[in-house]
C-alpha cells in the first residue's frame, strides 16, 4: 500500500528522521496562515501517490504568504500529470505547505527489500533529486548499496560506509548516520517494502533533512498496522483493484495488456502470464482467485476484468484441486451473460469435477473457446485478442 508524502514524513519523523516543518492546508486562506507561521517562504506541494510532481508543476516555491495562497489555488484541484500517473494524470486533493530549505546538496537515500538477497538493502547516491532509475541506467556506479542483516539491524559501520561514499564527512557524518539509522528503524517497524528519500538534502547551514519521502507498506503486514491502514487513500488506487479488494478478491493486480486472466494459484497465475507473453500477448491483470468455490466470486472477478476497456480476450486457467471446476464453469457462464460487451473467453479446465464443468459449459451454448493445455490456451487467447 502506498501512502502520501506528508504521511510518510510523519512516520519518518516519529523515528527521528529530520523533516522540514509544515502541514496540510485545506484552503488558500489556510495555506496563507501556515506560510505566515513558517516565516513566509514555503514550498507548496501536491500530494498524490506518484513521483515526478516537481517536473509536472505540482511543487511550487512561494516567497510570501500571499504567494503561498496563490500557489495553493494553482495546485489544489489540478490534474497533475507525471511520468508515473499516465496521460490522464491524477487530481490533487491534498496540498502540503512546508518551510523552504536552503539547499546545498541533493542526495538520494532509500531502504528497500533486495529480493535476490532476501534482505533489506540501503541504497544511496550523490545524484539526488533525479529519477533513480535514470541514474541506474546511465551511471550505475553512482549508486552505493549496503546489505542489512535483519537480525542485527542497521549497524553503524554501514552508515559510515555510505557517508564516505556520499562525501558526507566531517560535521555531516553524525547527523547523516543518525538519519540513516532512523530511516531503517522506520522501515523495519512499519513493515515497509520501500522507504525512499529523494532528495535527501544538506542545507547551507549544515543540516541533513528528508525533503521528500515515499513509503510503500507490505500489504501482508497491514493487519498489524491498523494506524497505517487508516492512511489508505482509495482515490489514488486503481478502481478495479479497489473493487476487487472490496469483493474479497485480494490477489488482483491491474496491468496494461489486453488479455484478462482468471487463474487459481499464484504460481499458476505467474505461469499463465509467462505463457501469454511467450505466445506474443500481454496480460491485462494478475489474478489468483485461490480456492474460490463460490460462484459469486468468479462472476465478480470476471466482470471486473471485462470492464477494463483494454481487455479483448479472457483466459481462464483452472486446475481444480480443492477448487471445483463445475463451480468455476457456473461462474464463467453467469459472468458471460452479465458482461456489457461480448469478450471471447478461452478456458483451460482440468481437475476436480472437470466433466461436470465441461457439461455445464457445453449445455449453456455460450461460445467458450476450449483449450487442452496451457500453451494451447495462451495461443488461442492471443489469437482471439488479435481478431477482436
Ligand atoms: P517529486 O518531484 O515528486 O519527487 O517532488 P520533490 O518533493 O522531490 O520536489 C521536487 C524538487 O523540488 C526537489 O528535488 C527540489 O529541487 C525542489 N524543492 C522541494 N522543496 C524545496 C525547498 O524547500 N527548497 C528548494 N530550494 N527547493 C525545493
Ligand atoms: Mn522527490
Amino acid at each position: 500500500m502506498k501512502i502520501h508524502e506528508f504521511q510518510a514524513k510523519q512516520i519518518l519523523a516519529n523515528y527521528g528522521v529530520p523533516v522540514p516543518k509544515g502541514r496540510v492546508a485545506a484552503s488558500a486562506d489556510e495555506a496563507r496562515a501556515i506560510a505566515q507561521e513558517l516565516g513566509g517562504k514555503v514550498v507548496v506541494k501536491a500530494q498524490i501517490h506518484a513521483g515526478g510532481r516537481g517536473k509536472g508543476g505540482g511543487v511550487k516555491l512561494a516567497n510570501s504568504p500571499d504567494e503561498a495562497a496563490r500557489a495553493f489555488g494553482q495546485v489544489h484541484g489540478m490534474q497533475l500529470i507525471t511520468h508515473q500517473t499516465g496521460p490522464q494524470g491524477q487530481k490533487v486533493k491534498t496540498v502540503l505547505i512546508e518551510e523552504q530549505m536552503p539547499i546545498d546538496r541533493e542526495l538520494y537515500l532509500a531502504v528497500l527489500i533486495d529480493g535476490a538477497a532476501g534482505r533489506p538493502v540501503m541504497m544511496a547516491s550523490a545524484a539526488g533529486g533525479m529519477d533513480i532509475e535514470d541514474v541506474a541506467a546511465k551511471d550505475p556506479g553512482a549508486i552505493f548499496r549496503v546489505s542489512i542483516d535483519p537480525v542485527t539491524g542497521f549497524q553503524p559501520h554501514l552508515a559510515r560506509e555510505l557517508c564516505f561514499s556520499l562525501g558526507l564527512t566531517g560535521e555531516l557524518m553524525k547527523p547523516a548516520s543518525q538519519l540513516m539509522a532512523a530511516l531503517y528503524a522506520a522501515f523495519a517497524a512499519s513493515d515497509a517494502s520501500l522507504a525512499e528519500i529523494n532528495p535527501l538534502v544538506v542545507t547551507k547551514d549544515g543540516r541533513v533533512l528528508a525533503l521528500d519521502a515515499k513509503m510503500n507498506i507490505d500489504d501482508n503486514a497491514l493487519f498489524r498496522h491498523k494506524d497505517i491502514e487508516e492512511l489508505r487513500d482509495k482515490d489514488e488506487e486503481d478502481p478495479s483493484e479497489v473493487e476487487a479488494a472490496e469483493k474479497g478478491i485480494s490477489n488482483f493486480i491491474k496491468l496494461d495488456g489486453n488479455i484478462g486472466c482468471l487463474v487459481n494459484g499464484a504460481g499458476l497465475a505467474m505461469a499463465t502470464m509467462d505463457s501469454i507473453k511467450f505466445a506474443g500477448g500481454e496480460p491485462a491483470n494478475f489474478l489468483d482467485i485461490a480456492t474460490a468455490n463460490d460462484v459469486t466470486k468468479v462472476v465478480d472477478a470476471l466482470l471486473i476484468i471485462s470492464r477494463d476497456p483494454n481487455v479483448k480476450a479472457i483466459l481462464v486457467n483452472i486446475f481444480g484441486g480443492m477448487a471445483r471446476v463445475d463451480v468455476i464453469a457456473e461462474g464463467i457462464i453467469q459472468a458471460q451473460r452479465k458482461m456489457e460487451k461480448a469478450i471471447p473467453v478461452v478456458a483451460r479446465l482440468a481437475g476436480t469435477n472437470v466433466e461436470e464443468g465441461e457439461r455445464l459449459i457445453r449445455e449453456s451454448g455460450l461460445p467458450v473457446i476450449r483449450a487442452d493445455d496451457l500453451g494451447d490456451a495462451a495461443k488461442k487467447a492471443v489469437e482471439a485478442a488479435r481478431a477482436a
